[in-house]
């Protein structure tokens, strides 16, 4: 029998959250504490002081021995840098201390982090400051507290500042709308987010036998087995128990640290498996993700299994991403897209709709850049789940009520009156989460907008930072024009029912993945951005720069610093897979198919001098030979490719593209074939077989 997990009392039991500081701090250190966040202000440092020493004894009793500031560098995964407590008392002993200045900022030698031309290395210093809205923990005995990074001169180096100033913006603009609805109680708006993480465990003695895997997490050679995930077995499919005790082992140590892990299940492919937990504000599930990304991969290892995070590691079967379930709410916890009972409250939903409908068409390409990375270049634009073109899915009740405002006529009796939307003619909305359509790479599903198109193993923190700043953009725009209407509900029905006419080309039910939509898609207007190399670019583009600048998400040259990093790791992916693969065909490919050739030469010399037949041998040698030949050629092209690779950035990337990647497809191609005539006992490293159906 398994042990017994009293879940409610392990749950966010390393966290140092509100619950402990409320039990631990002096009641005006407490109340210090909740002003700053809830108003944005800096603590003192007497304040700062006392939690530090508050937090530092919970730590100690949870048998943390270091601290260490814990923060998002542009990498898009975590750093940490770990320094104890000791300090010292000068009679050759120490003591265990933490002062509030530690607590609220460190500094850090950041030259080793990307920062896209931020800084030059001799002012290379990065300081990081506690982010108080997000909750210290204790893990592997080390005090963690979650920092914003920034350089000497106060630009941002990560991924966590811009995300909170989008929160700020957004929640700005709302409550402008929610006061023109009446709302006077709501002093916040906080976008929550959900994000689904699918993954594939492999065991790790198999993994470790692959090069390829080993180096860039994903499988770059290997012919297809005879089993797939045509039979759809896997999918919900009963857990095995080597999984499934990863699983609660996993759950546990989430819960532990206050993530609220809800739901597992095997996915679509073969070995690969989801977890979601429950929504919370997107600061909060931007550093859960990051948790739960790390703790996967170290879980996995204790089980003697490896955890891939990786879009694309096994080629004929599904990839792995991410659902970002994103939705605003006001601070009492009403959700802004949830469609209400009364007329009112159905008027504001439009607004909040019509908002995102109007931010995704005119930002389409700002947050498809957001997902763009090498590994999702094999999802997005792909033959795979979701489409590189970016479309909203509303289903059909939604969409015929927004064909009504659009046409003009009654959604409900059709003949009859036109309908009208004010604050006291609305038609009730009906809430629909059946009709789901997979094939979306945004859908809404009923309160929420499913943003589909993220890779599984990038920080969730861009997409959602463009979703805010869009739903900003549109919504300060909107605030503008009802603000100063002379009649609200006139200015309303006509900002609402233009706003869908000007932007309905972004709205699509149908199949995402055919080629008409393809072709419908241009016919539309919509770009179709299908490779990163053809995204970097537009992410620059002036509209996309004066967006987060305006709404001071990024300063330019904070804003261009991502698009280099983002460029950067581009390049160097593409890069290493190509080096891993010519490594691999000279290394193991070629010398283990010239092996089996030889030994068939022997068998059919043998056989030749005892006059009988050597047809198979003879074919077989004709095929190898051919298939080795062509890797070899490959090969050979690939060196030479590898060796002109442009020095400008962004001519790499085309090139990366355009070259190396068709090249690394030839090269798997003759690899494959090899693979498939070659006797299992010859072949360097497990096949798909073994790792798939392990
Ligand atoms: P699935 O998409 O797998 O069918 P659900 O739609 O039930 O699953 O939920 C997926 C995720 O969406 C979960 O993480 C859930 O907590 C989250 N979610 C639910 N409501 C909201 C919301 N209002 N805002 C953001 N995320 C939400
Ligand atoms: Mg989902």
């Amino acid at each position: 029998m398994a042990e017994i997990l009293n879940v409610p009392e392990i749950f966010g039991c390393d966290v140092f959250n509100e619950a402990t500081m409320k039990e631990r701090l002096p009641e005006n250190i407490y109340a210090a504490w909740k002003h700053c966040v809830t108003t944005g202000t800096q603590l003192s440092l007497e304040v700062a002081n006392e939690i530090a020493e508050a937090m530092k004894l919970w730590a100690l009793e949870k048998g943390a021995t270091h601290y260490t500031h814990w923060f998002q560098p542009m990498t898009g995964i975590t750093a940490e840098k770990h320094d104890s407590f000791i300090a010292p008392t000068g009679d050759g002993r120490v003591m265990m201390e933490f002062t509030g200045k530690s607590l609220v900022r460190g500094e850090s030698d950041g030259s080793s982090f990307p920062n896209g031309g931020l800084r030059a290395t001799f002012e290379a210093r990065g300081y990081t400051a506690w982010d108080p809205t997000s909750s210290a923990f204790v893990r592997d005995g080390s005090l963690y507290i979650p920092t914003c990074f920034f350089s000497y001169t106060g630009e941002s180096l990560d991924k966590k500042t811009p995300l909170l100033r989008s929160m700020e913006e957004v929640s700005r603009e709302a409550l402008r709308i929610l006061r023109l609805f009446g709302d006077k109680q709501t002093h916040r708006v906080v976008s929550s987010v959900g994000a689904e993480q699918e993954y594939f465990l492999l065991p790790k003695d198999l993994y470790a036998q692959r090069d390829d895997l080993r180096l860039t997490g994903r499988t770059l050679f290997g012919a297809q087995p005879p089993k797939g995930q045509e039979l759809a077995d896997h999918y919900y499919g009963t857990i095995r128990n080597r999984v499934s005790s990863f699983m609660r082992d996993l759950d546990e140590q989430l819960w532990r640290l206050g993530v609220l892990s809800k739901t597992k299940h095997n996915e679509g492919a073969p070995c690969q498996h989801e977890m979601a937990p429950i929504y919370t504000d997107a600061n909060t599930a931007c550093d859960d993700n990051q948790l739960i990304m790390a703790i996967m991969k170290k879980c996995a290892a204790k089980h003697n299994l490896v955890c891939l995070l990786h879009e694309k590691p096994f080629a004929g079967v599904a990839g792995s991403g991410k659902h970002n379930n994103w939705s605003l709410a006001t601070d009492s916890g009403k959700n802004l897209f949830s469609p209400g009972k009364t007329p009112a409250q159905n008027a504001q939903f439009l607004v909040f709709l019509a908002a995102f409908i109007a931010g995704v068409d005119e930002y389409q390409d700002f947050l498809r850049c957001t997902v763009a990375s090498a590994g999702n270049d094999h999802r997005l634009g792909a033959n795979e789940a979701p489409p590189a073109i970016v479309s909203i899915f509303l289903g059909d009740e939604l969409s015929a009520i927004i064909r009504s405002i659009i046409d003009n006529t009654n959604y409900q009796e059709p003949e009859k009156s036109m309908l009208r939307i004010g604050i006291d003619i609305m038609p009730a909305i009906p809430k629909d989460t059946t009709d789901r359509n997979r094939t979306s790479p945004l859908a809404f599903t009923g309160n929420k907008f499913e943003l589909r198109m993220l890779g599984s193993s990038q920080s969730i923190t861009e997409p959602n930072i463009a979703l805010n700043t869009i739903m900003a953009e549109e919504l300060s725009r909107f605030a503008d024009i009802l603000e100063a209407a002379p009649n609200f509900d006139d200015a309303l029905h006509d900002l609402v029912r233009d706003t869908f006419v000007k932007h309905q080309r972004i709205l699509f039910d149908g199949n995402g993945y055919s080629q008409e939509w393809k072709e419908e898609a241009v016919r539309r207007g919509l770009s179709n951005l299908s490779s990163t190399a053809m995204c970097l670019p537009a992410m620059i583009a002036q509209k996309n720069i004066d967006l987060v600048v305006r709404h001071g998400i990024y300063t330019e040259p904070e804003f261009r610093a991502r698009y280099a990093i983002h460029l950067d790791a581009y390049n160097k992916v593409v890069k290493t897979e190509a080096r891993t693969m010519v490594d691999m065909a000279v290394h193991q490919i070629i010398p283990a198919a010239i092996h089996y050739t030889r030994d068939l030469c022997d068998a059919l010399n043998a056989k030749k001098s005892c006059g009988i037949s050597s047809r198979t041998e003879s074919i077989l040698v004709k095929q190898l030979s051919t298939y080795t030949d062509a890797l070899y050629d490959a090969v050979e092209m690939m060196r030479g490719a590898l060796a002109n690779i442009p020095q400008d950035k962004v001519e790499a990337a085309n090139y990366n593209h355009d070259t190396i990647v068709p090249g690394m497809q030839a090269m798997r191609s003759a690899a494959d074939m090899l693979e498939s005539l070659t006797d299992k006992s010859y072949w360097p490293y497990p096949t798909y077989s073994d790792l798939l159906f392990y």
